[in-house]
């Protein structure tokens, strides 16, 4: 029998999360953006879910095949553009929409042989200082993309640095429409926090939003807000069972570094997940866990293959009992992978795109 962790995708959680986007988004289209193999979760099996979006937005040309290969003949938008100037054939061949960041990319366009013109999308470096013109460089690159035969639409784009904090998007907003404000083409501004936060922002207009990560049932913002308040259900839950228990006296410690000591007579039980599989080992004790659908916590170091949870609430538990890493565990339980990642000090993010290559993953 094999190591009983699993990784578990939900394309209902993906296709609610997909209405919650478009109820923010009012008038707008909604790109669901699968870079990073749909943020961890797989392309072929994300699509399901997610197959109601108005398009696709990703940046690697393999990935855009495979969203192609799905059987999607609308929109998908290549994020950072062209890497190389054969990468256009490519986008000529199926018909990719990409970004333009840079006056390299404006030269390749000008030498791309093709038949049908390319839909572009002009990206402003508006304050996040990545990708894109500056604002004065702004104009004069539309204008010469405008005049390209290669070209059929120009649309605008910038992106946000922090829609998710406080110093919020105004900023870059008066940049951009200082710059751009009068051009016309269609827009694409927000990123998901951009969209669950500042919807109602004077003055921020998208024809195109950009739900990535509150498809994923991931808050942009938390701690500010949860899973709950945006109405966002986890899309992945990994999961395996224990394998183990132990009964812990006064005194005695748990795992490498001896980092946990009991301080009375508990029971601890081993599951079947560690580092190995994505699980992060900067998890420090009490990072919350859910066995039998019950929450609990970790106790003691993350190990490369196994992991320690407190039982002490739970006499019921034992060898086979399931434990929920993070999703959405039995009798309707959830464990938003925000609050792991926190434990861990990082962010949703990461944690779904990590999940190691020995785990077997499946839609369920
Ligand atoms: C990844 C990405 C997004 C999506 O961001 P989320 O925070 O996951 O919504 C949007 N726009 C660009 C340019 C990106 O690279």
């Amino acid at each position: 029998m094999p190591r009983p962790i699993e990784a578990l995708v939900h394309p209902a959680a993906l296709a609610h999360n997909l209405r919650t986007a478009r109820r923010h988004a009012g008038d707008a289209r909604v790109w669901a953006v699968v870079k990073a193999n749909a943020y961890g979760h797989g392309i072929e099996r994300a699509f399901e879910g997610l197959k109601a979006a108005d398009g696709f937005a990703l940046l690697d040309l393999a990935e855009a095949e495979r969203v192609r290969g799905c059987g999607w003949r609308g929109p998908v938008l290549l994020l950072e553009g062209c890497f190389e100037p054969r990468d256009l054939e490519l986008c000529s061949r199926l018909n990719l929409w990409h970004v333009v960041h840079c006056a390299e990319q404006i030269d390749w366009l000008a030498a791309h042989k093709t038949h049908e013109p390319h839909r572009v999308f002009l990206k402003m470096n508006s304050g996040m200082n990545r990708l894109g013109f500056a604002p004065q460089a702004f104009r004069s690159a539309y204008a010469r993309l405008n005049a390209l035969p290669q070209v059929d639409e120009v649309s605008l784009m910038t992106h946000f640095s922090d829609a998710d904090a406080p110093r919020g998007i105004a900023h870059q907003l008066a940049t951009f429409e200082a710059a751009a404000g009068d051009l016309p083409g269609e827009r694409s501004l927000s990123n998901s926090a951009a969209l669950l936060r500042h919807g109602a922002a004077p003055g921020l207009r998208n024809d195109w939003v950009r739900a990535g990560i509150l498809g994923y049932g991931s808050a942009p913002d938390f701690p500010e807000h949860d899973i709950a308040h945006w109405d966002l259900q986890p899309t992945m839950t990994l999961q395996t069972r224990l394998i183990a228990t132990q009964q812990l006296q006064p005194g005695d410690t748990v795992g490498y570094g001896s980092r946990y000591t009991a301080e009375r007579a508990m029971r601890i039980g081993i599951a079947a997940c560690g580092y190995a599989d994505g699980y992060p080992r900067h998890c420090g004790t009490g990072t919350p866990v859910l066995v039998d659908g019950q929450r609990t916590g970790t106790v003691g170091r993350v190990s490369m293959d196994m992991l320690a949870v407190d039982l002490s609430s739970l006499p019921e538990a034992g060898i086979g009992s399931a434990v929920t890493l993070w999703g959405q565990g039995p009798g309707g339980a959830v464990l938003a992978i925000d609050e792991v990642a926190q434990a861990a000090g990082t962010i949703g993010y990461e944690l779904m795109c990590a999940v190691a290559p020995r785990v077997p993953m499946r839609a369920d």
